[in-house]
């Protein structure tokens, strides 16, 4: 896939302190299911890459077996990096990096995603419990959580080609 240098942002959106924890992503206005929220970019990274801090951990994500995409330390926070974990997300991804609305989101609505659907670093855990407060949060997030029979159906179509690859070879042998 091309990676864009840096990711793109829909306008309007804004940072801001959050009650999920840190700062969140929220919505200025109405989007509409299906509308291009983010576009991420950066640079593909290897695992070791990753680890030595070539990208900074919040920009990162698993596009490729051993590939991941992040953003350089030196650009700084972008918006995208924002983004809060929610086990009942708002956004949702289409590709490798093009993130949209799941559902209709009304102005003033924190924007969320669900790290399992493109995190794969399988001994990372989130060390504060969930602050999602969706019903079916899942109080612990890790980097194992892509493996949840659950979130595989319930996100279909909507992982990470990388993970979406490997849930498939999962079926396949099962
Ligand atoms: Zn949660």
């Amino acid at each position: 896939m091309n990676v864009r240098p840096t990711s793109w942002t829909h306008p309007q959106v804004e940072v801001r302190p959050s009650p999920i924890g840190g700062q969140g992503v929220f919505a200025l206005a109405q989007l509409r299911a299906g509308e291009t929220v983010f576009i991420w970019g950066g640079q593909r990274a290897t695992p070791e890459e990753y680890r030595a801090g070539v990208i900074t951990s919040r920009s990162c994500s698993a596009i490729e077996e051993n590939v991941y995409l992040g953003k350089r330390p030196s650009l700084g926070d972008l918006p995208d990096d924002f983004v809060n974990h929610s086990c009942e997300p708002n956004l949702w991804l289409v590709d490798a990096a093009t993130v949209v609305a799941r559902r209709d989101i009304q102005a003033g609505e924190e924007l969320t995603l669900d790290y399992a659907t493109f995190y794969d670093i399988d001994d990372w855990i989130v060390t504060e419990a969930c602050a999602c407060g969706s019903r079916i949060c899942r109080q612990r997030v890790t980097g194992a959580d892509w493996h949840l029979p659950e979130l595989q159906t319930r996100y279909q179509g909507h992982f990470t080609p990388l993970l979406a690859a490997r849930i498939a070879r999962l079926e396949v042998g099962s």
